[in-house]
Parts: C-alpha cells; structure tokens; sequence
C-alpha cells in the first residue's frame, strides 16, 4: 500500500513494489505446488550428550529440493513461506515429518526409547491459532511421547508479543511438548522474562561457541548462561560445535549437550540410524 506522510499527497506508483508483490504471489504459488509435489525435504542433525558423548535427538532442518535451483537451504526461502502465509502449512508438514521419523527411530533401535526430536517454529506459525492443534495432531497421529517432542522458538518471536507469546508457551506445555529458546544470546530477551517462560532448554547460539577456544570474553559469556541455565533448571545446548577443542571446552563449562559439524551435519535420518546403531561407540573423536 501507498504511504500517506500526513499532507494531501498523491500514491506514487513505484515498480519495485508492484514486482515484490507479484514476486511474493509468484514464489506462493510456486511453493504450494513445491508442496503437493513434494519437492521439501527434512534434513536431521544428531543432537549429542555432553556427559555420555551419545546422540540423545536430532533437530529437523528443512531442505527445498528445487526443480532448477538445486537444493535449497532455509534462508532462501523461509522469509517468502512467512511473508507469503505458506509457512504454516510448510511448518505443519515438518512437524508431521519429524515426528513420523521419531516414531520410526524409536521402533527400529532397542536404545532409542528416549530420543528426541527438535523442530523449529517461526513467527506466524507461532501466532497461528491453529498451532496447538496441529502439535496434538502431528504427536497422536505419529505416536510419539509428547515429552520428546522439543519447539524451538527464537527470543525475537516472544518479544513481539509476550503475553500472547507467554500464554502460547503455557499451551503447549499443557501437551507435554518442551519448548526451546533457540539462537540464544542474540535478541533482545530481558532476564527478567527468562525466568516466567516455561521454557526447558536455551540453546547458546553459534556465535558464542566460535571463539570459545580462544576468547575469554565468550567463555565468560558462555558460562554465564550455563550457569543462568542450572539455575532455572534449564538444560542448555551448544550450537554450532566444529571442533575438538570447542567440545573440550564446552564440556569443562558444563553445557548439557551439543550440535555441530563435529558430530554429524544436517543429514538423512539414515546417519542417525547409523549413530543409534553405534551404540557402544562414542561419537567424538579422541
Ligand atoms: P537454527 O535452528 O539455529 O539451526 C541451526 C543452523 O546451523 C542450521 O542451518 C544448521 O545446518 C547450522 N549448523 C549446525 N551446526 C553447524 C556447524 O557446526 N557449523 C555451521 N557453520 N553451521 C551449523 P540451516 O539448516 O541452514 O537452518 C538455518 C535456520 O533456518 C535455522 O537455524 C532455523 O532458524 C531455520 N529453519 C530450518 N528449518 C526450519 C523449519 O523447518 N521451520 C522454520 N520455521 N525454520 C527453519
Ligand atoms: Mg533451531
Ligand atoms: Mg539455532
Ligand atoms: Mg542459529
């Protein structure tokens, strides 16, 4: 829409508006045939306990399978799914997805009774009024523990909103699921909300785990919010873990568990089968 500044002034027609909103009905229509043709693809990224160094879940990472752009990460196209609404049934699909696929991990591994899964929530999927609902559904109809199903939501999603977004919270906590902070440490999230979100876990964001090897300044921070986490009986989580010394580090600091390059990229459920499988091996090198 044109922008009024308050005088008698005439709407300027302007041609980049007119193409981003042709371009953002383009890519809906393009990405609700991607969906019925299923052309989306769920990608999983084992989840590793700190103290065990076992794989205890995986975070589901969604992939575009794209007919002439090859395949496609989230940030070519998560934005478009959200402006565009798509995202919902988008988002409904790889709940239903990675909950499917945890069903089928539990049945086909002895150990895998308690593991779990990680899926990502964004803004308008968060605001959906629809979204209890289709958590219940996706649980029942996979037949999974609704405690091992983990929402991740970032710190800017609750504070757009925060009472809706704390009330959200409470309603999906009555289901059992558990719900996640992720990206921590880069919004804008007051401490003094942290401690009335029934959230479970805080997942520190990949860029405080970079540096942590070599920059007091991080390792400082980095404690600082395990140490938030224990307090509020919150288990915390490193992103983004490449290296040996990284994982050392982590583990001295006392984080709960990891995700990384280190222990597995995003992949086919297939490598954390082969992970589960592996049982009586550690996964970290050394
Ligand atoms: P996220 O939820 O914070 O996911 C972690 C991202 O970091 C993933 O990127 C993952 O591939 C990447 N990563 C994990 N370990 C490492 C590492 O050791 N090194 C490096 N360099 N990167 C690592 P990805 O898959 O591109 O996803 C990006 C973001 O897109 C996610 O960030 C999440 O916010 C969003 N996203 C992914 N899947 C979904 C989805 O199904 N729904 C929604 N709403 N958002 C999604
Ligand atoms: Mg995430
Ligand atoms: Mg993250
Ligand atoms: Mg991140």
């Amino acid at each position: 829409a044109a922008k009024r500044d308050g005088r008698d002034t005439y709407a300027i027609f302007d041609p980049s508006m007119y193409r981003s909103v042709l371009e953002e009905a383009q890519q809906r229509t393009e990405m609700e045939r991607a969906l019925e043709e299923q052309q989306f693809r769920v990608l999983y990224q084992p989840v590793v306990d700190m103290a065990s160094q076992r794989v205890v879940g995986a975070e589901a990472l969604v992939r575009w399978q794209h007919p002439v752009r090859g395949l496609l990460g989230p940030y070519e196209f998560i934005a478009g799914a959200e402006a565009s609404g798509l995202i919902v049934p988008l988002g409904r699909w790889v709940l239903r997805e990675a909950c499917a696929q945890l069903a089928q991990w539990q049945r086909e591994n002895a150990g895998a009774a308690d593991l779990k899964m990680n899926v990502n929530l964004s803004a308008r999927q968060f605001q959906y009024a629809g979204l209890v609902e289709d958590v219940t559904a996706a649980i029942a109809d996979a037949g999974i523990a609704s405690a091992a199903l983990t929402l991740e939501i970032t710190e800017s999603m609750l504070m757009q909103d925060i009472d809706n977004a704390i009330e959200t919270l409470h309603a999906l906590r009555r289901l059992g699921v558990h719900l996640a902070i992720d990206d921590f440490g880069t919004g804008y999230s007051s401490l003094s909300y942290l401690k009335q979100l029934p959230v479970d876990v805080i997942k520190i964001d990949k860029s405080f785990v970079d540096q942590v090897e070599t920059d007091s300044g991080d390792v400082a921070l980095v404690d600082a919010v395990v140490g938030l986490g224990q307090a509020l009986n919150m288990r915390t989580v490193a992103e983004g873990v490449e290296t040996d010394g990284q994982w050392m580090t982590l583990r001295r600091i006392g984080c709960d568990q990891a995700q990384g390059y280190l222990f597995g990229r995003p992949g086919e459920a297939s490598q954390v089968s082969r992970m589960l499988q592996a049982a009586t091996d550690t996964v970290v090198p050394s």
